[in-house]
């Protein structure tokens, strides 16, 4: 949707690799980890992306269960790294991206 970000950028939300996922997991039909489909089920938008390796559009999704372990992780990951988050208060773009997944990951 946005070309803002630069093609080296990573996502604020890391899905496995594009080698790694299926047809179903690329699309958002199943959980870019787990592979449970989501079809007919609460799931979280990860980002649509595109895959600069593949030249394939990437639209993950994920299972509640599967945010809430895996972007977790990747919050406190990216808060422990980040200059602008280690900063009292302030987050960056990428975190309130982060933030934002495991709080949909939570609700559902
Ligand atoms: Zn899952
Ligand atoms: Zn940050």
């Amino acid at each position: 949707m946005s070309t803002a970000h630069a093609p080296a950028e990573t996502f604020p939300v890391e899905v496995p690799p594009v080698g790694d996922m299926s047809e179903a997991q690329q699309c958002g039909r199943s959980c870019a980890w787990c592979d449970r489909v989501l079809l007919g089920r609460p799931a979280v938008d990860l980002g649509e992306r595109d895959d600069a390796e593949s030249g394939r559009r990437l639209f993950p999704r994920a299972c509640p269960d599967c945010t809430r372990d895996r972007v977790y992780v990747q919050l406190v990951t990216h808060t422990a790294r980040c200059g602008q988050c280690t900063d009292a208060g302030t987050y960056c773009p990428d975190s309130a991206e982060l933030r934002r997944a495991l709080r949909e990951g939570r609700r559902l």
